[in-house]
Protein backbone atom coordinates (compact mmCIF):
# COMPACT_ATOMS: atom_id res chain seq x y z
CA UNK A 1 0.00 0.00 0.00
CA UNK A 2 1.70 3.09 -0.61
CA UNK A 3 1.16 5.95 1.54
CA UNK A 4 -0.76 9.00 1.03
CA UNK A 5 2.23 11.36 1.79
CA UNK A 6 3.54 9.32 -1.51
CA UNK A 7 0.56 10.93 -3.69
CA UNK A 8 1.07 14.43 -5.62
CA UNK A 9 -0.34 17.15 -3.17
CA UNK A 10 -1.12 20.79 -3.40
CA UNK A 11 -0.37 22.13 0.09
CA UNK A 12 -3.55 24.37 0.41
CA UNK A 13 -5.22 23.47 4.21
CA UNK A 14 -3.75 24.46 7.05
CA UNK A 15 -3.57 21.30 9.06
CA UNK A 16 -3.80 19.63 12.16
CA UNK A 17 -6.99 22.12 12.29
CA UNK A 18 -8.00 22.48 16.02
CA UNK A 19 -9.79 20.25 18.20
CA UNK A 20 -11.99 20.71 21.26
CA UNK A 21 -14.19 20.20 23.44
CA UNK A 22 -17.95 21.71 23.59
CA UNK A 23 -17.87 21.84 27.47
CA UNK A 24 -21.17 24.94 27.20
CA UNK A 25 -22.87 22.85 24.41
CA UNK A 26 -22.65 19.66 26.35
CA UNK A 27 -23.82 22.01 29.58
CA UNK A 28 -26.72 23.28 27.67
CA UNK A 29 -28.08 19.91 26.67
CA UNK A 30 -28.42 18.36 29.91
CA UNK A 31 -27.09 15.94 32.13
CA UNK A 32 -27.33 12.83 29.80
CA UNK A 33 -25.25 14.61 26.99
CA UNK A 34 -22.09 12.62 25.81
CA UNK A 35 -18.84 14.38 25.72
CA UNK A 36 -18.53 16.38 22.23
CA UNK A 37 -15.62 17.30 20.40
CA UNK A 38 -15.31 19.71 17.71
CA UNK A 39 -13.09 18.98 14.99
CA UNK A 40 -12.68 22.63 13.58
CA UNK A 41 -12.25 22.03 9.82
CA UNK A 42 -14.10 25.17 9.12
CA UNK A 43 -10.97 26.33 9.55
CA UNK A 44 -8.67 24.80 7.08
CA UNK A 45 -8.01 28.61 6.66
CA UNK A 46 -8.29 28.40 2.59
CA UNK A 47 -10.32 31.57 1.63
CA UNK A 48 -12.65 31.18 5.28
CA UNK A 49 -12.01 27.12 5.52
CA UNK A 50 -14.25 24.31 5.20
CA UNK A 51 -14.23 20.47 4.33
CA UNK A 52 -12.92 21.30 0.37
CA UNK A 53 -9.45 22.08 1.12
CA UNK A 54 -8.55 18.32 2.09
CA UNK A 55 -10.36 17.28 -0.99
CA UNK A 56 -8.72 19.61 -3.24
CA UNK A 57 -5.02 19.10 -1.94
CA UNK A 58 -5.09 15.85 -4.14
CA UNK A 59 -7.28 17.03 -7.15
CA UNK A 60 -4.77 19.94 -7.66
CA UNK A 61 -1.78 18.12 -6.97
CA UNK A 62 -2.83 15.41 -9.43
CA UNK A 63 -4.27 18.16 -12.01
CA UNK A 64 -0.68 20.16 -11.49
CA UNK A 65 1.72 16.84 -12.29
CA UNK A 66 -0.72 16.77 -15.48
CA UNK A 67 -0.17 20.23 -17.01
CA UNK A 68 -3.57 21.44 -16.15
CA UNK A 69 -3.69 25.19 -16.45
CA UNK A 70 -7.48 25.66 -15.89
CA UNK A 71 -10.55 24.40 -13.28
CA UNK A 72 -13.84 24.19 -14.60
CA UNK A 73 -16.48 23.04 -11.51
CA UNK A 74 -19.91 23.36 -10.70
CA UNK A 75 -22.29 24.30 -7.81
CA UNK A 76 -25.30 26.69 -6.05
CA UNK A 77 -24.92 29.63 -6.21
CA UNK A 78 -23.21 29.76 -2.56
CA UNK A 79 -21.02 26.73 -3.27
CA UNK A 80 -18.49 26.19 -0.97
CA UNK A 81 -16.61 24.03 -3.02
CA UNK A 82 -17.02 26.53 -5.66
CA UNK A 83 -15.36 29.40 -3.36
CA UNK A 84 -12.68 26.95 -2.32
CA UNK A 85 -12.36 25.95 -6.01
CA UNK A 86 -11.73 29.19 -6.67
CA UNK A 87 -9.03 29.93 -4.23
CA UNK A 88 -6.84 27.07 -5.12
CA UNK A 89 -6.92 27.74 -8.25
CA UNK A 90 -5.59 31.56 -7.28
CA UNK A 91 -2.86 29.54 -5.38
CA UNK A 92 -1.60 27.60 -8.27
CA UNK A 93 -1.95 30.36 -11.00
CA UNK A 94 -5.11 28.52 -12.93
CA UNK A 95 -8.05 29.97 -14.07
CA UNK A 96 -11.12 29.04 -12.93
CA UNK A 97 -14.40 29.35 -14.18
CA UNK A 98 -17.94 28.42 -12.08
CA UNK A 99 -20.57 27.45 -13.53
CA UNK A 100 -22.97 27.77 -10.66
CA UNK A 101 -27.20 26.92 -10.97
CA UNK A 102 -29.59 25.98 -8.74
CA UNK A 103 -31.09 26.50 -5.54
CA UNK A 104 -29.65 29.66 -3.03
CA UNK A 105 -29.46 33.58 -3.07
CA UNK A 106 -28.20 34.87 -6.48
CA UNK A 107 -27.29 38.25 -4.77
CA UNK A 108 -23.53 39.22 -4.61
CA UNK A 109 -23.12 38.14 -1.37
CA UNK A 110 -21.61 35.43 0.81
CA UNK A 111 -19.66 32.81 -1.21
CA UNK A 112 -20.61 34.40 -4.61
CA UNK A 113 -19.30 37.89 -3.34
CA UNK A 114 -16.14 35.83 -2.28
CA UNK A 115 -15.89 33.97 -5.69
CA UNK A 116 -15.56 37.49 -7.65
CA UNK A 117 -13.16 38.59 -5.19
CA UNK A 118 -10.74 35.24 -5.94
CA UNK A 119 -10.96 36.15 -9.67
CA UNK A 120 -13.39 33.30 -10.99
CA UNK A 121 -15.21 33.92 -13.62
CA UNK A 122 -18.39 32.53 -12.54
CA UNK A 123 -21.52 31.84 -14.78
CA UNK A 124 -24.80 31.96 -13.35
CA UNK A 125 -27.44 30.29 -14.83
CA UNK A 126 -31.06 31.07 -14.22
CA UNK A 127 -32.60 28.63 -11.69
CA UNK A 128 -34.51 26.18 -14.12
CA UNK A 129 -31.15 25.79 -16.85
CA UNK A 130 -31.47 22.76 -15.05
CA UNK A 131 -28.52 19.58 -15.17
CA UNK A 132 -28.36 19.52 -18.52
CA UNK A 133 -28.37 23.48 -19.18
CA UNK A 134 -25.37 23.19 -16.74
CA UNK A 135 -23.54 20.24 -18.55
CA UNK A 136 -23.74 22.17 -21.62
CA UNK A 137 -22.47 25.50 -19.97
CA UNK A 138 -19.61 23.15 -18.70
CA UNK A 139 -18.45 22.01 -22.37
CA UNK A 140 -18.88 25.79 -23.46
CA UNK A 141 -16.45 27.04 -20.87
CA UNK A 142 -14.19 23.97 -21.07
CA UNK A 143 -13.81 24.86 -24.76
CA UNK A 144 -13.43 28.28 -24.49
CA UNK A 145 -10.43 28.14 -22.31
CA UNK A 146 -8.98 25.43 -24.90
CA UNK A 147 -9.16 28.05 -27.65
CA UNK A 148 -6.92 30.61 -25.75
CA UNK A 149 -4.27 27.78 -24.85
CA UNK A 150 -5.39 26.54 -21.16
CA UNK A 151 -5.07 22.93 -20.38
CA UNK A 152 -8.52 22.86 -18.60
CA UNK A 153 -9.92 20.23 -15.84
CA UNK A 154 -13.56 20.17 -14.64
CA UNK A 155 -13.49 18.85 -10.54
CA UNK A 156 -16.73 17.32 -9.79
CA UNK A 157 -19.23 18.83 -7.87
CA UNK A 158 -18.19 18.90 -4.14
CA UNK A 159 -14.94 18.03 -5.41
CA UNK A 160 -15.90 14.01 -4.71
CA UNK A 161 -14.01 11.74 -6.82
CA UNK A 162 -11.86 9.23 -5.82
CA UNK A 163 -8.51 11.71 -5.62
CA UNK A 164 -10.91 13.95 -3.16
CA UNK A 165 -12.17 11.22 -1.36
CA UNK A 166 -8.35 10.98 -0.05
CA UNK A 167 -8.57 13.79 1.90
CA UNK A 168 -10.91 12.72 3.95
CA UNK A 169 -9.05 9.58 4.86
CA UNK A 170 -6.09 11.90 5.60
CA UNK A 171 -7.84 14.03 8.25
CA UNK A 172 -8.54 10.68 9.79
CA UNK A 173 -5.12 9.78 10.24
CA UNK A 174 -4.37 13.52 11.76
CA UNK A 175 -7.43 13.13 13.84
CA UNK A 176 -6.74 10.21 15.36
CA UNK A 177 -3.24 11.46 16.28
CA UNK A 178 -4.66 14.49 18.36
CA UNK A 179 -7.31 11.97 20.00
CA UNK A 180 -4.04 9.54 21.10
CA UNK A 181 -4.32 9.36 24.96
CA UNK A 182 -7.36 10.22 25.47
CA UNK A 183 -11.16 8.80 25.64
CA UNK A 184 -11.89 6.30 22.37
CA UNK A 185 -14.73 8.76 20.15
CA UNK A 186 -17.39 6.23 19.60
CA UNK A 187 -19.29 8.25 16.84
CA UNK A 188 -18.30 11.09 14.29
CA UNK A 189 -20.80 12.82 12.90
CA UNK A 190 -20.84 15.10 10.30
CA UNK A 191 -22.99 16.60 7.23
CA UNK A 192 -22.72 14.71 4.02
CA UNK A 193 -23.85 16.65 0.65
CA UNK A 194 -22.20 14.05 -2.38
CA UNK A 195 -20.50 12.16 -0.07
CA UNK A 196 -17.11 12.20 -0.90
CA UNK A 197 -16.05 13.27 2.52
CA UNK A 198 -18.29 10.71 4.04
CA UNK A 199 -16.18 8.16 2.01
CA UNK A 200 -13.14 9.55 2.96
CA UNK A 201 -14.05 9.06 6.84
CA UNK A 202 -15.21 5.55 6.24
CA UNK A 203 -11.71 4.93 4.42
CA UNK A 204 -9.66 6.51 6.96
CA UNK A 205 -11.72 4.66 9.26
CA UNK A 206 -10.75 1.72 8.15
CA UNK A 207 -7.14 2.20 7.26
CA UNK A 208 -6.16 3.35 10.18
CA UNK A 209 -8.10 1.47 12.83
CA UNK A 210 -10.84 4.32 13.82
CA UNK A 211 -12.10 3.51 17.01
CA UNK A 212 -16.00 5.43 15.67
CA UNK A 213 -18.38 4.72 13.51
CA UNK A 214 -19.17 7.37 10.90
CA UNK A 215 -22.88 8.78 11.13
CA UNK A 216 -23.65 10.97 8.27
CA UNK A 217 -26.51 13.35 8.30
CA UNK A 218 -27.82 13.83 4.86
CA UNK A 219 -28.32 17.47 3.97
CA UNK A 220 -30.10 16.99 0.64
CA UNK A 221 -32.09 13.65 -0.43
CA UNK A 222 -30.56 11.31 -3.03
CA UNK A 223 -30.85 8.04 -1.74
CA UNK A 224 -30.12 5.21 -3.28
CA UNK A 225 -27.92 6.51 -5.56
CA UNK A 226 -25.51 8.40 -3.14
CA UNK A 227 -24.92 5.66 -1.41
CA UNK A 228 -24.26 3.62 -4.27
CA UNK A 229 -21.82 6.55 -5.21
CA UNK A 230 -19.94 6.85 -1.36
CA UNK A 231 -19.63 2.79 -1.46
CA UNK A 232 -17.51 3.79 -5.24
CA UNK A 233 -15.71 6.46 -4.19
CA UNK A 234 -14.26 4.27 -0.97
CA UNK A 235 -13.00 1.20 -3.23
CA UNK A 236 -11.47 3.68 -6.03
CA UNK A 237 -9.80 5.45 -3.67
CA UNK A 238 -8.24 2.51 -1.58
CA UNK A 239 -7.09 1.79 -5.31
CA UNK A 240 -5.27 4.79 -5.54
CA UNK A 241 -3.46 3.73 -2.42
CA UNK A 242 -3.04 0.17 -4.39
CA UNK A 243 -4.88 -1.24 -1.50
CA UNK A 244 -8.75 -2.79 -1.18
CA UNK A 245 -10.52 -2.26 2.15
CA UNK A 246 -13.83 -4.01 3.42
CA UNK A 247 -17.20 -1.87 3.10
CA UNK A 248 -20.21 -2.66 2.21
CA UNK A 249 -22.71 -0.25 0.93
CA UNK A 250 -25.20 -1.51 4.20
CA UNK A 251 -21.99 -0.44 6.25
CA UNK A 252 -22.72 3.47 5.46
CA UNK A 253 -24.76 5.07 7.49
CA UNK A 254 -26.33 8.53 6.25
CA UNK A 255 -29.55 9.74 8.50
CA UNK A 256 -32.17 11.27 6.44
CA UNK A 257 -33.98 13.05 9.03
CA UNK A 258 -32.86 16.41 8.94
CA UNK A 259 -32.64 17.86 5.52
CA UNK A 260 -36.03 19.24 5.82
CA UNK A 261 -37.33 19.94 2.22
CA UNK A 262 -34.28 19.91 0.56
CA UNK A 263 -30.81 21.37 -0.15
CA UNK A 264 -30.07 24.77 0.69
CA UNK A 265 -33.63 25.13 2.20
CA UNK A 266 -32.89 25.92 5.91
CA UNK A 267 -34.89 24.21 8.87
CA UNK A 268 -36.04 25.44 12.13
CA UNK A 269 -34.03 22.94 13.53
CA UNK A 270 -31.20 23.90 12.13
CA UNK A 271 -31.68 27.55 12.71
CA UNK A 272 -31.73 26.09 16.57
CA UNK A 273 -28.39 24.43 16.13
CA UNK A 274 -26.93 27.56 14.67
CA UNK A 275 -27.60 29.57 17.62
CA UNK A 276 -27.35 27.27 20.49
CA UNK A 277 -23.77 26.66 19.48
CA UNK A 278 -22.89 30.44 18.84
CA UNK A 279 -24.55 31.23 22.07
CA UNK A 280 -22.90 28.23 23.93
CA UNK A 281 -18.90 28.04 22.09
CA UNK A 282 -18.91 31.37 20.24
CA UNK A 283 -18.75 29.19 16.80
CA UNK A 284 -20.93 29.48 13.78
CA UNK A 285 -22.76 27.18 12.11
CA UNK A 286 -24.29 27.21 8.36
CA UNK A 287 -27.68 26.67 7.26
CA UNK A 288 -27.22 24.20 4.06
CA UNK A 289 -24.49 21.78 5.78
CA UNK A 290 -23.55 22.08 9.32
CA UNK A 291 -26.43 23.62 11.15
CA UNK A 292 -28.69 20.08 9.79
CA UNK A 293 -25.48 18.40 10.77
CA UNK A 294 -26.05 19.57 14.50
CA UNK A 295 -29.55 19.15 14.14
CA UNK A 296 -29.34 15.37 13.74
CA UNK A 297 -26.48 15.13 16.73
CA UNK A 298 -28.66 16.80 19.03
CA UNK A 299 -31.86 15.47 17.97
CA UNK A 300 -30.02 12.19 18.95
CA UNK A 301 -28.51 13.01 22.02
CA UNK A 302 -32.17 14.35 23.05
CA UNK A 303 -33.46 11.05 21.88
CA UNK A 304 -31.18 9.72 24.68
CA UNK A 305 -29.65 7.26 21.61
CA UNK A 306 -25.98 8.34 22.58
CA UNK A 307 -24.99 7.54 26.35
CA UNK A 308 -23.36 9.77 28.64
CA UNK A 309 -19.81 7.89 28.95
CA UNK A 310 -19.70 8.27 25.08
CA UNK A 311 -17.15 10.70 23.40
CA UNK A 312 -18.39 12.08 20.10
CA UNK A 313 -16.94 14.25 17.56
CA UNK A 314 -18.55 16.58 15.45
CA UNK A 315 -16.93 17.15 12.20
CA UNK A 316 -17.12 21.03 11.45
CA UNK A 317 -16.74 21.04 7.44
CA UNK A 318 -17.44 25.00 7.49
CA UNK A 319 -19.54 27.27 5.39
CA UNK A 320 -20.03 30.13 7.28
CA UNK A 321 -20.34 32.18 4.33
CA UNK A 322 -23.69 30.85 2.98
CA UNK A 323 -24.77 32.42 6.73
CA UNK A 324 -24.20 36.05 5.44
CA UNK A 325 -26.09 34.83 2.46
CA UNK A 326 -29.02 33.31 3.62
CA UNK A 327 -29.09 33.92 7.50
CA UNK A 328 -30.28 31.72 10.13
CA UNK A 329 -33.64 32.85 11.52
CA UNK A 330 -32.99 32.07 15.00
CA UNK A 331 -35.45 32.35 17.85
C1 LIG B 1 -19.50 20.36 0.66
C2 LIG B 1 -19.80 20.50 2.08
C3 LIG B 1 -20.20 19.40 2.87
C4 LIG B 1 -20.47 18.04 2.30
O1 LIG B 1 -19.35 17.39 1.82
P1 LIG B 1 -19.55 16.22 0.77
O2 LIG B 1 -18.20 15.66 0.60
O3 LIG B 1 -20.07 16.88 -0.49
O4 LIG B 1 -20.53 15.26 1.29
C5 LIG B 1 -20.41 19.58 4.21
N1 LIG B 1 -20.27 20.79 4.77
C6 LIG B 1 -19.92 21.88 4.05
C7 LIG B 1 -19.83 23.17 4.74
C8 LIG B 1 -19.68 21.77 2.69
O5 LIG B 1 -19.34 22.85 1.98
Amino acid sequence: MKDLLDLPREQLARTPTPVHEAVRLRAALGADCPRILLKRDDLTDLAVGGNKARKLEFILGDARARGITALVTTGGPQSNHARMTAAAAALCNMRCVLVLSGPGPRADVGNLMLDRILGAEVRLLPAEAGAAGEEDEVTRAVLGLEQTGEVAHVVPLGGSNALGTLGYAAATRELLQQLEGGPAPTRLYHASGSRGTQAGLELGARLFGAPWRVHGVAVSGGEPEKRRSAHRLIHDAAALLGTTVEAAEEDLLTHQDHYGEGYAIPTAAGSEAIALLARTEGVFLDPVYTGKAMAGLIAHIRAGEIGAEETVVFLHTGGVPGLFAMGARPA
